[in-house]
Parts: structure tokens; C-alpha cells; sequence
């Protein structure tokens, strides 16, 4: 259990292979053990990969998924990441309601990130501004072999069509199909929540995580779920609604659009924050939070509560507590159900863990069975904003790799 391990930097070891890395000290540290070091390093490298039979149709220069190789190399001091060529050439593009973030993904980090506002008035719009991500990244870097996108939207996984999106107009279009076409290279689409559990998936202490649960609190509470290394969607990708487990029957109503009620989100998410706060505001006007819904037309913001709670107001503090009270009872819940190696706590939400976490580890520490929580390390997420991106880039990688699909031209022929 380690609930600091998001706010430390990850160690940078001396030499060795680090998860899909091999790290190399910054040169001016670098002594005659590191060079020795270094020779063994790449000669183990390179036994793995002249070991590895080619796959894909005779293409040998795809690596098998978890057979991943790069290298991070020191330039003039500065750490960069350099593909290795045995590793998928991948875009990720995280679509968001007010922007469309892409980026050259290898191994669980991102470069050469551009960003766009999303023009939302219609869907050729949306193709459009993704298209242009893509092709501005492949500018930048070079062909690529795949291009992986998440959507805050309900996703068919095999057939990548949207079944429904509240917030980008994309809702019954068969964006796989659609992209595929305009890029000429295999596109895979998911949710961004299952993005982001892939993307922290490979950046937890190494090696990458097999087992992950990840909770995102935002607006609303979205679920991601790797098991095996890989993403559980359920049979057609809707699956994985933890945001949606019910904590309390007769609970208040969710507020996401969901038919029931004392669900997570109905307690833990910045709406169910908001609401609760307005309430209190308006029962005592003259409390903190009161003042402030005066000055605000009558509305509290979790931000508000946030910023009061910090600032020392008990009833704004309380608001949290009980938040993260219901965030233990959810995390017992799934610790219970899929033992996780890591249970990651991401979103908005958790910029301000601080006044919730603890309560929220106390709270499931004292209610799911022992030996099972006794195996799992809660923390926060550590891939920020560009989670979207690298999980939709891993999600990429990943994909190709299981499918094999060498039918269709690749991006290195007809993109860019
Ligand atoms: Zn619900």
C-alpha cells in the first residue's frame, strides 16, 4: 500500500532493462562499470531478439506484444526515448469534447504531442480534426503502422463503431471503418477510461501491471479494468461501468445517465460533490460554502469545495471525508472482485487526494477481505493528461500485435 507513490518520481536505475525501457545513465555519471554494464545489456537485447522467431506473415520487424525493446538514450544530458524497430510504429489520439490530443507513442510515453480544439458541429468535423492530428504527428515523426484513438464514448471494440457519446457528436458512426479509410492504416478505438487503465498499466513500478483497476474522478467516475495485461471491455465493449456499482440501493439519484440510484458516481464524482455542497450551502447560508453559493448564483463548484477545504472549512472537509468514506467502500468492492495488483486513482478528483485518500484506504482496508487487500497498492495515476494518448497508443500497439493484420496497407505506403 503506498498511497505517496504518484507524487514521487520514478527512480532512474543505473543500467538495466526497466520494463519496455533499457536506461541508460546520463552520460556525465556514467563510469567504466556502466560501459561493461551496458555491453552485456545490449548483447542480452539482442540474444532475445535474434531468439524471437518472425511473426505476422514472415514480418520480422514486429515484435510480440509484452517482446517489447526500446532504449532511452542520453543526448547532451538530455533522456529521449528512441524506438526500437522491433516496436510497432503507433499514433494515439485522445478525442476529448474541447480538444484532440495526438502523439508518436513508444513503449508508455509520448512525443511529439500536438493539440487541436475539437469542432463539435458535426461528425465529418470530428473525422476531419482526427485525421488532421494524425497526419500533422506522422509529419513530424515519420509512417506509422497503426493509430489508436479513445473517446469519452460507449465503443463496440470489434467493429469500432460508437454506440453512443454524449459530449462529441459521434454517436452511431463506424469510426474504425471511417478512419481507416482516410488514414490507409489499421485504427483501433476504445473509452478513454479504458485507455487511461492501459496507459497507467505500463507506467506503474515495473514490470508493467497485469492486474490493474483504475477509478477516474471527474464529472463522473469512469472505470478501467486490465487483467492479464490486457483491457476487459465485457462481450462487446460497453463492459467495465465501475462508476456504476451500486454502493447504497436507496442512495441518491446517479447522476450520470443511469437509471439507478447510490451509485459510485452518485457519491464520489465532482456532480455528486456539487450537488451535495449546494445543498448544504442553502441549509446554512451563513456557513463558508453558503457565502460562497451567494457570490455564485446559488451554486457550490467541486472546485469551490476544494478550494474551501484547503483553506480549513469543516463543513468543506466533511464534504471530502464522506466522499472518500464511499470511494473505500468501492475500492473493497473491487479489490474483492478482480484483486488487482495496483488500484490507480486518476481524474480531476484527484488532484486534490489529499483530503480524501486516506479516509478511502482506512474505509476498504476495513472492509474487503484481508488477504486480498493485503496484495494490492493503491495510488494515484501517474500519466497526467497525456494518459489518454499513450493508452490509446499502447492500445494500438497491443492490437496490431494480437491481430496479425498484414491485409491491409500499411501506413509506411500510404500515410505520409
Ligand atoms: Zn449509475
Amino acid at each position: 500500500m503506498d498511497l505517496l507513490a504518484g507524487r514521487r518520481e520514478r527512480p532512474v536505475p543505473a543500467v538495466g532493462q526497466v520494463g519496455h525501457y533499457l536506461i541508460h545513465r546520463r552520460d556525465e555519471e556514467r563510469g567504466p562499470e556502466d560501459e561493461e554494464a551496458d555491453r552485456a545489456r545490449d548483447q542480452a537485447g539482442a540474444d532475445v531478439l535474434a531468439g524471437e522467431p518472425p511473426v505476422h506473415g514472415g514480418r520480422s520487424t514486429r515484435s510480440r506484444p509484452g517482446r517489447v525493446a526500446f532504449r532511452a538514450c542520453s543526448r547532451g544530458g538530455e533522456t529521449a526515448v528512441v524506438q526500437d524497430a522491433a516496436e510497432p510504429a503507433v499514433v494515439g489520439v485522445d478525442v476529448g469534447g474541447t480538444k484532440i490530443a495526438a502523439a508518436r507513442v513508444a513503449g508508455a510515453s509520448a512525443r511529439d504531442l500536438t493539440q487541436r480544439a475539437t469542432d463539435i458541429s458535426g461528425p465529418e468535423a470530428v473525422l476531419d480534426g482526427i485525421e488532421a492530428a494524425v497526419r500533422e504527428v506522422v509529419d513530424a515523426t515519420g509512417p506509422v503502422e497503426a493509430v489508436g484513438i479513445g473517446l469519452p464514448s460507449q465503443v463496440e471494440f470489434a467493429t469500432g463503431t460508437v454506440v453512443a457519446s454524449v459530449n462529441i457528436p459521434l454517436a452511431g458512426v463506424p469510426l474504425r471503418d471511417e478512419l481507416g479509410t482516410r488514414l490507409g492504416t489499421p485504427v483501433y478505438i476504445d473509452n478513454d477510461a479504458n485507455c487511461a487503465a492501459l496507459a497507467e498499466a505500463g507506467l506503474v513500478d515495473e514490470p508493467p501491471a497485469r492486474h490493474l483497476v483504475m477509478l477516474t474522478l471527474g464529472t463522473g467516475v469512469g472505470g478501467g479494468i486490465v487483467i492479464d495485461g490486457r483491457i476487459f471491455r465485457g462481450s462487446s465493449g460497453l463492459g467495465a461501468e465501475l462508476g456504476h456499482v451500486v454502493l447504497d440501493a436507496n442512495g441518491p439519484a446517479c447522476p450520470g445517465a443511469c437509471p439507478n440510484r447510490g451509485c459510485l458516481e452518485a457519491y464520489c464524482s465532482g456532480t455528486a460533490l456539487e450537488r451535495d455542497a449546494t445543498e448544504l450551502a442553502q441549509d446554512r447560508p451563513e456557513s463558508w460554502l453558503g457565502q460562497v453559493a451567494a457570490d455564485h448564483g446559488g451554486r457550490v463548484t467541486g472546485r469551490d469545495v476544494v478550494n474551501a477545504a484547503t483553506e480549513g472549512d469543516e463543513d468543506a472537509r466533511d464534504l471530502l471525508e464522506r466522499l472518500g468514506t464511499w470511494l473505500g467502500v468501492g475500492i473493497a468492492d473491487f479489490v474483492n472482485t478482480f484483486e488487482p495488483e495496483h488500484l490507480v486513482i486518476g481524474g480531476g478528483l484527484s488532484a486534490a487526494h489529499e483530503l480524501f485518500l486516506h479516509t478511502a484506504e482506512h474505509e476498504a482496508r476495513s472492509r474487503a477481505l484481508p488477504a486480498l487487500f493485503e496484495r494490492v497498492r493503491i495510488s494515484l495515476a501517474r500519466a497526467g493528461n497525456d494518459a489518454g494518448v499513450i493508452g490509446a497508443g499502447l492500445l494500438a500497439a497491443q492490437e496490431l500485435g494480437l491481430s496479425g493484420d498484414t491485409s491491409r496497407p500499411t501506413a509506411r505506403e500510404e500515410v505520409g
